[in-house]
């Protein structure tokens, strides 16, 4: 502990990887500012200083959980999360509001979103209750 100065230290004290305490796999770190994003009234969020991750599971209620296990389901968001809906109007880019549909109907649009990507011009940390890039959930054609 004596030797940890640096700013950077502290970053990387916690896991990348914790397991859903629900379904037991393992699922990526989420920054707490995404989960502020959207949760129905944040203010109310007992907020614990922890890393909190990401379940994605379909046939989780599960969306966020923390180091010490505790959850914040699908009812507790304001956000519909679309990889937990699977349906054809499930949100699966959240930064420019394209559909699963959209996505399965015109191709153009992944190329829309890669590039709009590219340049800088999405909000997915923020946009995306994952906080991850939503380029990953199109469909693959
Ligand atoms: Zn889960």
């Amino acid at each position: 502990m004596s030797d940890c100065c640096s700013s950077s230290c502290g970053a990387i004290t916690h896991p990348k990887r914790h397991q859903c305490p629900v379904n037991g796999q393992e699922y990526r770190e989420v920054a707490n500012k995404t989960i502020l994003h959207h949760i129905k009234e944040p203010w109310s969020w007992s907020e614990k200083d922890q890393a909190y991750y990401f379940c994605d599971d379909p046939n989780c209620k599960v969306v966020y959980f923390g180091q010490d296990d505790s959850t914040i389901e699908t009812t507790a968001l304001r956000t519909t999360v679309g990889v937990k809906e699977q349906n054809n109007n499930s949100t699966i880019c959240y930064c420019f509001g394209v559909s699963l549909s959209d996505a399965n109907n015109d191709r153009k649009i992944k190329q829309f979103v890669t590039e709009k990507t590219r340049s800088g011009f999405c909000a997915c940390e923020i946009r995306n209750p994952s906080g991850k890039c939503c380029l990953r959930d199109f469909p693959k054609q």
